[in-house]
């Protein structure tokens, strides 16, 4: 199977990853993409020389995955659709949140034909509730689950149900047993090739702020979210947090007292 085509598409500036990794499945003329990008000019731009320095055109796309409904992988796929005529498909509990029309859910196990492959959906709620990660074969598409350099924020939707962080806490342990020895990619940065080391890791920072957790409270069991999140190691410190991150450094707070027990 010859590997899948990767095209770095960029996103407008701001404090998320500076590009998306859109990935390029063909079929004969058809083409199927993965996590297209944000619906941005520069990102379209990027996206149409790219398609036409492998041959192809957006006019080809015939169907867009998307990982997750988060706009830097989602909302370049109307624009796309647009132009093409595409199918836009996401997995099921993030339908809500798309913010575009959908054309199919997806679902954990449900096999897609994609770039004359098949392709299996494997769901993994963590990172929003409907994250999925994509298994080719050959190589396993991760989204924003597993990224290489950084920690993927955890419950980062509208409407979530449930504990996030107990959620992508069993996604990585399946990611780690079922894809051990697969390489990886991602939706950021670069390719992933220990999977099971990665996804330690991943689990380890958020098993470590559980421990904070569990720590602040046996000093003061009385504590709340609000009053335990400010103790807690956040990256660049609780005081640098904006209202969008403290909000979302709150929440995950509540869900590390979920797990403790309080
Ligand atoms: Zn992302």
């Amino acid at each position: 199977m010859t590997p899948p085509d990767v095209l770095s598409i960029p996103t407008p500036p701001g404090p998320h990853p500076a590009q998306t990794n859109c990935v390029v499945l063909r079929d004969g003329a058809a083409v199927d993409l993965v996590d297209p990008g944000w619906d941005d000019p520069a990102a379209l731009s990027a996206l149409d020389a790219g398609l036409a320095e492998l041959g192809l055109r957006l006019e080809d796309v015939r169907s867009i995955v998307a990982t997750h409904w988060h706009v830097d992988h989602l909302s370049l796929a109307a624009r796309i659709r647009e132009r093409s005529g595409a199918r836009i498909l996401l997995g099921r509990p993030d339908a809500g949140e798309a913010g575009i029309p959908i054309d199919g859910l997806l679902d954990d196990g449900q096999e897609l034909r994609l770039g004359g492959r098949t392709a299996r959906v494997v769901a993994t709620p963590g990172h929003t509730p409907g994250s999925i990660c994509l298994d080719l074969g050959d190589v396993l598409l991760t989204g924003d689950t597993v990224l290489p350099a950084i920690n993927p924020g955890l419950g980062l939707s509208v409407e979530v149900a449930g504990n996030p962080i107990r959620d992508y806490l069993a996604s990585l342990d399946r990611i780690a047993r079922e894809f051990a020895g697969r390489p990886a990619l991602p939706g950021h940065g670069l390719a992933i090739d220990d999977l099971p080391t990665r996804c330690a890791e991943l689990a380890a920072h958020h098993r470590a702020r559980t421990a904070q957790v569990a720590a602040a409270l046996a000093e003061r069991p009385d504590a709340t979210a609000e009053e335990i999140a400010p103790l807690l190691g956040w990256t660049g410190g609780w005081a640098s947090l904006t209202d969008v991150t403290r909000m979302s450094a709150l929440r995950q707070t509540a869900w590390h007292l979920e797990l403790v027990g309080a």
